[in-house]
């Protein structure tokens, strides 16, 4: 049984936050659809738990939205 691991990456188009399986080469953006390079990204978050995903995206998301104001 293999274990997925998630992360959190930052569009570099569009600066949305969002969870992508750390097992894929690339992640397609769900606001914009630029293909981001997952090895050339920042993973800000990384977990096995869906749960703490959604969570770490949220707050992440909310960082960005307060810092670009
Ligand atoms: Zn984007």
């Amino acid at each position: 049984m293999t274990v997925k691991k998630y992360g959190v990456i930052v569009c570099s188009e569009c600066n949305r936050a969002w969870g992508i399986d750390l097992s894929q080469k690339t992640a397609k953006c769900p606001q914009c659809g630029k293909k981001n390079d997952v090895s050339k990204k920042k993973i800000l978050y990384q977990t096995l738990d869906l749960r703490e995903l959604q969570q770490a995206i949220s707050k992440i998301q909310e960082k960005i939205i307060k810092s670009s104001i």
